[in-house]
C-alpha cells in the first residue's frame, strides 16, 4: 500500500504530468514568466468555471483578501466582522490594514460562522463580513448577503478552501462559492482543492468598478504605466503557475467528486459509533471536501490522533486554537470562554486525509484504525 498522507500531490501530478511538463515547457520557450497569455487563458477559463464576470488573479490567498479590502477602500478603525474558527490569514489582513477584527462564534454542526452571531456584532463602524466557507462548504451566504445590504456592508467570501462548491439559494438558484459577495477570495496553495505548484490566488467580483479597483490594487496601485495614484502592491499569479491551474481546473469537478467519494465511505464507515461525530453537510452548499474533519467525543482526542500517527495514518487537528485565544490576537474586548462554540471544537475536531487519490485499501486502513482505538477506549 501507498503511504497515507493529508494531501497526495505526487500521485495527482503522475496522471497529468506529461501535459503539465508541456505547458511549463511552454512558458520557457517564449520566457512569458509575468503576465503571460498563460494567465490570461486560465482567467478567462475560471471565469467561465465560476460563471462570474471577474476574476483577479494575484500571488496567495492572503493577498486575495488584503487586495478586496484595499479595492473596497476600507479605512484604519472600520470593523471588519468575522469566525473565530478559521485560518489565521482572514484576521491576519484585517489586523494588517489597521482595521479592527470583529470576531463571531461559529455553529458547532456546520463549523460555519454564525450568522445570528453576525447579526449581533454590527455596529456603526461595521463596514465589512467576511465569511469563511470553512472545510468547503459555504456560509450562509442568503443570510448574510441580506444582513449586508439592510446594514450597507461589504461581503469578502473567504473561499479559500471551496472552490467548486456551489450554494443555492431558497429561490433555487444557484451560485458559485465565491461568486455571491461583493469579492470572493481563493487560494491555490497546493494542498487547496485546485492547487498550483507554488503560491497562487485569486479574486473573484461581478463588479466591473471593484474589478478594476482591484486589478489597480494588485499592480502598484498604477493604472498607466510609471503613474501612481494609490498605494498599492505587488501580487501576481506567474505565468507557469498559471499554466498547471489551466490544467488542474479541468479536473477539479472530479478531483472535488473523489474527496466527496472519500467522505461518503466515512460517513458510512463511522455512522454506528456515537463517539465519532461526522460532519455534518448543510443544506444549502454543496460540499466539496477541502477537509474532512470529525468530532471526537468521549474518547480522549489527543490520544487518538496519536493512535492514527502511530500507524502511520495522519491525522490533523483543524484549527487547535481559535484567534480570539491566539498570542497575536490577544486583545481586552475577548477572553477565554467568549465563543463557546469555537472553543469546544477546537478541543473535539480532527481531520483525516481527504484528497483525490485515496484508494480502497487506504480508506479501510484509516477508517480500521480509527474504529480499534474507539471500540477499545470507550468509557
Ligand atoms: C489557505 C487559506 C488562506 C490563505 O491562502 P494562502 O494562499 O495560503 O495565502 C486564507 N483563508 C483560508 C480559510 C485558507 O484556508
Amino acid at each position: 500500500m501507498k503511504a497515507i498522507q493529508m494531501v497526495d500531490l505526487k500521485s495527482q501530478y503522475e496522471k497529468i504530468k506529461e501535459e503539465v511538463g508541456k505547458r511549463i515547457q511552454g512558458v520557457l520557450d517564449t520566457s512569458a514568466y509575468i503576465n503571460g497569455p498563460e494567465v490570461k487563458r486560465f482567467q478567462t477559463e475560471l471565469e467561465e468555471y465560476l460563471q462570474v464576470k471577474h476574476v483577479i488573479p494575484c500571488a496567495n490567498g492572503t493577498d486575495a483578501l488584503q487586495v478586496a479590502m484595499m479595492a473596497l477602500g476600507l479605512k484604519p478603525g472600520d470593523e471588519v466582522i468575522t469566525t473565530t474558527f478559521t485560518f489565521v490569514a482572514t484576521a491576519e489582513v484585517i489586523a494588517l490594514l489597521g482595521l479592527v477584527p470583529v470576531l463571531v462564534d461559529c455553529d458547532e454542526n456546520s463549523f460555519l460562522i454564525d450568522t445570528e452571531a453576525v447579526k449581533n456584532a454590527i455596529t456603526s463602524k461595521t463596514k465589512a463580513i467576511i465569511p469563511v466557507h470553512l472545510f468547503g462548504q459555504c456560509a450562509n451566504m442568503e443570510d448574510i448577503m441580506s444582513l449586508a445590504e439592510k446594514n450597507d456592508l461589504f461581503v469578502i467570501e473567504d473561499g479559500a478552501q471551496s472552490i467548486g462548491a456551489s450554494f443555492n439559494f431558497k429561490d433555487g438558484h444557484s451560485k458559485q462559492s465565491g461568486t455571491i459577495g461583493h469579492f470572493g477570495c481563493t487560494s491555490f496553495f497546493p494542498s487547496k482543492n485546485l492547487g498550483c505548484y507554488g503560491d497562487g490566488g485569486a479574486l473573484f467580483t461581478n463588479d466591473d468598478t471593484l474589478a478594476e479597483k482591484a486589478r489597480v490594487v494588485v499592480n502598484h496601485g498604477m493604472k498607466v504605466r510609471y503613474y501612481h495614484d494609490e498605494v498599492g502592491v505587488n501580487s501576481r499569479l506567474d505565468s507557469i503557475q498559471a499554466a498547471v491551474l489551466s490544467i488542474k481546473l479541468t479536473h477539479l469537478n472530479e478531483y472535488n467528486d473523489a474527496r466527496i467519494a472519500a467522505a461518503n465511505h466515512y460517513d458510512e464507515e463511522f455512522k454506528d459509533l456515537e463517539e465519532v461525530i461526522t460532519p455534518t453537510r448543510v443544506q444549502n452548499s454543496s460540499h466539496v471536501f477541502h477537509q474532512y474533519t470529525l468530532r471526537i467525543i468521549g474518547v480522549d482526542r489527543d490520544a487518538l490522533q496519536a493512535h492514527m500517527m502511530g500507524n502511520d495514518v495522519p491525522a490533523m487537528i483543524y484549527y487547535p486554537v481559535p484567534l480570539h485565544m491566539q498570542k497575536a490576537y490577544q486583545d481586552d474586548r475577548y477572553q477565554d470562554g467568549d465563543f463557546p462554540i469555537a472553543e469546544q471544537l477546537a478541543k473535539e475536531v480532527m481531520s483525516l486525509p481527504i484528497h483525490s487519490e485515496l484508494d480502497k485499501e487506504q480508506l479501510q486502513k484509516i477508517t480500521d484504525t480509527l474504529r480499534a482505538f474507539v471500540l477499545n477506549n470507550r468509557s
